[in-house]
């Protein structure tokens, strides 16, 4: 290993003590492997000594899995950044797992191929985490999620082993790797990922509408899928969301108050032409005011821009939040949307919503100023919100993942035998208990709740 690649020093160690959604737990080494013969060697060390071993990618998860919660090695995939080919022919993707996601949308682009799984983070997250988080994203439900483009991986396990699942080449099979796909880096660590590609959509057309009441917007979405069309993006902000927006003063607004629906039709020209008439056509009588339509990749930027502000927004709009990406079936969102209204005010904190309707997916983000008695009462609206969405037949996450965060929780969700069911596969995989410890279905008593005062973004 070169001189960069193992870091001891307080300063580095303090850039890897944090996520997304925790702060605050130190590694005691941090190590930027370049290649997978080093991720071998440091699997063995760490398995023989019982050295904890937590990968990361880019650090922007929101559950608390990049992290090191029980102390040990953080390693950080970062260097292991080549995209190794593009091939058009097969369209498949070969990458090291540090690639960024959207660095690798823009070179499948230049090939006239298109890779769908789109996080939101995708300017800054990794390929790695996101197969490790089964990432899902705006354009899940016309194109799925991460989970449904990975062909192959090549994954180290906690014993130093090299396995390889599914397709690098022709006549391989699928075997493990839907079970190493969001296993949050607790089962192996990715060392090269296969992605199946596609051929680049023909024509974008992007539209906004906006809306009285939030369930309009959802009423919305339903007529769309019912008569047939299937947007590539359904993006959901509640009125809240826009007015956080609108405060910080970095996007311009459409005219009009009131909750946003975005949808993107993407697909051959007379398809997308098709959908956004169609959704025109069904705005009349819907409540909705059209307010921009956008057909060009400029305007069409401008349409989304609303909505990438709102991230930094809400960093800005109050000292802390505990932000949840729970998931209902799409036909229950209006019973959740009226829930999370009864939450925010039965605890009296300030909610926003957003999210991906067409999955049923929504990130519901409790605003607090910081004290103890609000981190309090926002985890307690955040326990209602889990209790109302499993009584919907939801789940705690739609595509975070549980890591540290959530792992309370889990058992809310899955029954006891389903959880000594996976305990199983863990242990086959890392019989030591040294990767990733403290995630997912840890029993350790680690404070979850100090997780959900700790900083979210
Ligand atoms: C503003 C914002 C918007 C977001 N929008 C979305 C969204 O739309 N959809 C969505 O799904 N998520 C979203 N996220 C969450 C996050 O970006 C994703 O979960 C992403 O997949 C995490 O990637 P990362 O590289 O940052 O991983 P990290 O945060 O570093 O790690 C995430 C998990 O993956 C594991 N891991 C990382 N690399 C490897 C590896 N090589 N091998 C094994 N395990 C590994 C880690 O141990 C950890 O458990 C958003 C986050 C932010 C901050």
């Amino acid at each position: 290993m070169d001189d960069q690649a193992v870091r001891s020093t307080l300063e580095f160690r303090a850039c890897y003590s944090y996520d997304a959604a925790v702060e605050g737990y130190l590694p005691d080494l941090v190590i930027f492997p370049v290649a997978e013969s080093q991720v071998i060697l440091l699997a063995r060390y760490a398995h023989r000594r019982g050295i904890p071993l937590v990968p990361r990618g880019a650090g922007s998860g929101c559950s608390g899995g990049g992290v090191c919660a029980q102390g040990g090695i953080l390693v950080s995939f970062e260097r292991m950044d080549r995209i190794l080919s593009l091939d058009p022919g097969l369209m498949v993707g070969l990458a090291e797992p540090g690639v960024i996601t959207a660095h690798f949308q823009r070179e499948a682009e230049r090939q006239d191929l298109f890779y769908p799984p789109d996080p939101s983070s995708a300017e800054i997250c990794t390929l790695g985490g996101n197969v490790a988080h089964g990432a899902g994203g705006l354009r899940g439900r016309k194109y799925g999620t991460t989970r449904d483009y990975i062909l192959g991986l090549e994954a180290v396990t906690a014993e130093g082993q090299p396995v390889r699942t599914g397709f690098f080449s022709p006549g391989e099979t699928r075997d493990l790797t839907g079970l190493l796909v969001g296993s949050e880096g607790t089962l192996a660590m990715i060392t090269k990922i296969a992605l199946r590609l596609m051929p680049r959509p023909e024509s974008f057309c992007t539209l906004l509408l906006v809306f009285r009441q939030a369930d309009q917007a959802v009423q919305m979405a339903h007529a769309i899928l019912r008569v047939g069309l299937i947007p590539a993006a359904m993006e959901f902000m509640d009125q809240r969301a826009v007015d956080c927006v609108r405060a910080h003063g970095k996007a311009i607004l459409p005219p009009g108050n009131g909750h946003i629906l975005l949808v993107e039709f993407s697909g051959r020209h007379q398809e997308v032409l098709h959908g956004a008439e169609k959704v025109e056509g069904l705005r009349r009588g819907s409540g909705a005011l059209l307010v921009q339509k956008a057909r060009v990749s400029r305007d069409r930027q401008k349409v989304w821009s609303v909505r990438r502000a709102l991230s930094p927004a809400m960093a800005h709009a109050a000292k802390r939040k505990v932000s949840q990406d729970v998931c209902v079936p799409p036909g229950a969102l209006s019973h959740l949307l009226r829930d999370i209204e009864a939450v925010g005010q039965k605890h009296g904190l300030q909610v926003i919503t957003f999210g991906h309707l067409g999955d049923g997916n929504l990130h519901v983000n409790v605003m607090a100023d910081g004290s103890r008695k609000q981190m309090r009462q926002a985890r307690a609206a955040a326990e209602d919100l889990f209790r109302a969405v499993l009584a919907l037949g939801g789940t705690l996450s739609g595509e975070h993942g549980i890591g540290l965060v959530k792992a309370r929780y889990i058992s809310w969700e899955l029954s006891a035998e389903t959880m000594a069911a996976q305990r199983k596969v863990k242990a086959a995989f890392d019989p030591a208990g040294v990767l990733n410890p403290g995630k997912i279905l840890s029993t350790s008593k680690s404070s979850v709740l100090s997780e959900m005062e700790g900083k979210t973004p």
